[in-house]
């Protein structure tokens, strides 16, 4: 995207918090996942698991992701579920499982914090933490991932403003870590179609009011797979630097977020659209 783009005058209504503002970074920030960055021409996807289940299935998914050309793998050992019966991850275990695959694979992970009590340990083991959308109004775990070594994937809350999204990232930013990317996930609304009705109208504005890189979540921000590949499509078309597909090895068995879970040959088919889409709008997709 031309970057005059981002000086065009606009009137949100709000003032964009200091440290996440464009102005205070006009060329964007850069974030670096281990070596793979984010915020430049390329746009670069994140896919995985939605939770980390057992070694096969992290391995066997992990490979077919590589095949078809992500460059970072995503997955869950501490599941934010709504209900306390579903199930929540193998903690420590999980993270174990990722950092090995990571390992033989080299996709860096990116996995979720629940808890301040946790940010030390996932940090050990991840390449880039996650703040979920459930935790994009926990105050305390933002000023934790401020503090940390490590880049910071920040999902927008389901029912948060864009003005909240921004002061959730300037909560990370004031305590000096600024490698941070933002994600719109998809937000709460009366329909009830989809599982969440993703606002792709943040990501233009969400460019052009700060510096982070924006990446989409077409997965949650839809819940039913095949409306993934067309909605990330169009995420790349409204100038998002990079996606977060959840794909399964086997989607039918997965234990949680099956039924958005894309099979590997759907995921290799929708890059190979992705690549061939990109450079019509000026990006190109970020291969290995
Ligand atoms: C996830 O990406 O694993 C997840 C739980 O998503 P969200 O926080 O957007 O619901
Ligand atoms: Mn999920």
């Amino acid at each position: 995207m031309e970057l005059e783009t981002y000086n065009i005058p606009v009137n949100i209504g709000f003032s964009v918090p200091v440290r996440t503002n464009r102005d205070s970074s006009p060329d964007g920030t850069i974030v670096n996942v281990n070596g793979v960055k984010i915020g430049g021409n390329e746009v670069v996807i994140i896919a995985g698991p939605c939770a980390i289940e057992n070694n096969e299935q992290v391995y066997e998914t992990a490979k077919a992701v590589k095949q078809g050309g992500a460059r970072i793998m995503r997955g869950g050992a501490f599941k934010p579920r709504t209900s306390p019966y579903s199930f929540q991850g193998l903690g420590e275990e999980g993270l174990k499982i990722m950092r090995r695959i990571s390992n033989e694979t080299g996709l860096p992970i990116v996995t979720e914090v629940l808890d301040t009590r946790h940010m030390e340990m996932v940090a050990d083991y991840a390449d880039m933490i996650q703040i979920g959308s459930r935790n994009m109004h926990n105050y305390p775990l933002l000023k934790e991932a401020g503090l940390v070594n490590k880049p910071i994937l920040l999902k927008r809350g389901m029912m948060a403003t864009i003005e909240e999204f921004l002061l959730a990232a300037e909560y990370i930013l004031n305590q000096g870590n600024t490698q941070v990317v933002l994600c719109e996930r998809g937000i709460r609304t009366f329909e009830t179609t989809t599982r969440n009705t993703l606002d792709l109208n943040a990501v233009p504005i969400l460019k052009k009011l700060t510096h982070l890189p924006v990446i989409v979540d077409p997965s949650h921000g839809t819940g039913i797979r095949w409306i993934v590949p067309p909605m990330a499509k169009a995420a790349i078309a409204s100038g998002a630097d990079g996606l977060i597909i959840e794909v399964h090895y086997k989607p039918d068995t997965a234990l949680s977020d099956g039924k958005q879970s894309l099979y590997p040959d759907e995921f290799q088919q929708l890059m190979s659209e992705l690549k061939k889409m990109a450079p019509a709008i000026g990006r190109k997709l970020s291969l290995p």
